[in-house]
């Protein structure tokens, strides 16, 4: 299937309250270009030098979302324009968001990525480490981000009861912070297991392969 219809199949598995971020790293601005041509207007990237190459050739209305993990001495590129830092793994890296963030007079929307996956490849925060986090953030102590949800990735696994047990954790998590300060995006699923993640309360989601084909990271 080509790009434009692999969007629009994905689209139509979406129920409408899912926020789609169309993950475009590796793949070339004419494919981006297609997909927004079609109304998308979220792209997710995982590298800041990647992205930082993409931007300017590409519509201002896109709403950037940096999805990898994040070195501290980076963010300095991306502060200007990223829309959302869906990758917060550490209080350091959050704090140097929010430094960069005060240059431009602007608010940082962040999610804060915790490790729900068994394998300890993954970067993420623990639970206990995002809590006092959100907690910080709810007293007052960012002014310059904005923490707006939360964001995990499961286990690469076919045990779709792993899968679930992984993502009802954030959902978990998700729906305790929420009584603090109600937080708006819980992002999780990618190509393989989004409908897993939607049926476990995801309502923004990553999809990078099923909508622009595989990737090749040998160019
Ligand atoms: C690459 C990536 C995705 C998209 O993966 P696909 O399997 O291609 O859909 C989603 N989330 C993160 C954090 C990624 O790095």
């Amino acid at each position: 299937m080509s790009i434009q219809e692999n969007y629009r199949d994905i689209k139509s598995r979406l129920p409408e309250n899912v926020q789609l971020v169309a993950v475009s790293k590796t793949h070339p601005v004419s494919s981006i270009q297609e997909v927004y041509d079609l109304g998308q207007k979220v792209f997710g990237e995982n590298k800041v030098q990647e992205l930082v190459e993409k931007h300017p050739l590409l519509p201002k209305d896109i709403k950037w979302h940096i999805i990898g993990h994040l070195q501290t001495n980076k963010v300095k590129y991306i502060a200007e324009f990223i829309d959302t830092i869906q990758s917060i793994d550490s209080e350091k890296l959050l704090k140097e968001v929010n430094k960069e963030a005060r240059k431009y007079n602007r608010k940082i929307k962040v999610l804060l990525q915790v490790k729900i996956a068994e394998e300890d490849t993954k970067f993420g925060l623990e639970i206990e480490e995002a809590k006092s986090l959100f907690e910080k953030f709810v007293n007052g102590e960012f002014e310059n981000i904005e923490i707006t949800g939360l964001m995990g990735m499961a286990t690469f696994t076919e045990d779709e009861n792993q899968i679930k047990n992984e993502f009802s954790v954030l959902k978990k998590l998700f729906n305790q912070l929420s009584q603090t300060k109600k937080l708006e995006t819980l992002s999780m699923g990618m190509s393989d297991d989004f409908p897993i993640a939607i049926e476990c309360g995801a309502n923004s989601v990553r999809v990078g392969s099923a909508i622009f084909g595989r990737r090749d990271y040998s160019i």
